[in-house]
């Protein structure tokens, strides 16, 4: 890792074909992303799903990268992630997907352009992002000036629910 890095968190989500195991997958192909170090995990949540109620629950995590990448250069590897993965998008929003891999922040950068926009305009208010997130970094403060504690504090849990331990998703080498 060539310094100056960046440090990015990255909101996953899936409810299709084997969930836990998309998450899974999506983490492994994080540790193998030139250019990025994961740094830590967040245990697995079900959650509700969020739009459309006809659709499965999901699988949500939180992942913490340091990266080299410029952010529209990690938007598109994890683009590519979700495309290796069977993403489909058919036009419903927020409808069922094998894997969505978001930037939910890149440092204390603020980036609005119509590919990307950080911090991601969803995360203040969705219990299956905030909850995880503060699972790995509980003393995060966002460019506005906000607390995650404060966020939490303010997001019903929805039902979301830890249903795999963090140490049985991945575990920093030693
Ligand atoms: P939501 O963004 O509300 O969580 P979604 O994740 O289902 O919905 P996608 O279909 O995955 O939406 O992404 C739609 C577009 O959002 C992408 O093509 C991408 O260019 C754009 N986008 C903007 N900001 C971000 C971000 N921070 N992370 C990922 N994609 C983003
Ligand atoms: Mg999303
Ligand atoms: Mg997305």
């Amino acid at each position: 890792m060539t310094y100056p890095y960046h440090t990015a968190y990255i909101g996953m989500g899936s409810n299709l074909a084997d969930p836990i195991g998309q998450l899974k997958d999506a983490i492994h192909a994080l540790t193998t992303l030139h250019g990025c170090e994961l740094i830590a995990c967040s245990s697995l949540y079900a959650s509700k799903p969020m739009g459309p109620q006809d659709q499965p629950d999901y699988v949500n995590a939180v992942a913490c990268l340091k990266t080299e990448l410029k952010p529209l250069t990690l938007l598109k590897e994890l683009q590519q992630i979700e495309q290796i993965q069977g993403r489909q998008r058919n036009g419903q929003r927020w409808g069922p997907r094998t894997l969505d891999l978001d930037i939910l922040l890149i440092d204390q950068e603020q980036i609005n352009t119509p590919e990307l926009q950080v911090p991601h305009y969803g995360m203040q208010s969705r219990e299956f992002v905030l909850y995880p997130l503060q699972e790995i970094a509980p003393d995060l403060q966002l460019p506005c000036g906000k607390l995650l504690s404060e966020l939490v504090a303010n997001c019903p849990a929805n039902g979301l629910t830890a249903i795999v331990a963090a140490d049985q998703v991945w575990q920093p080498a030693r």
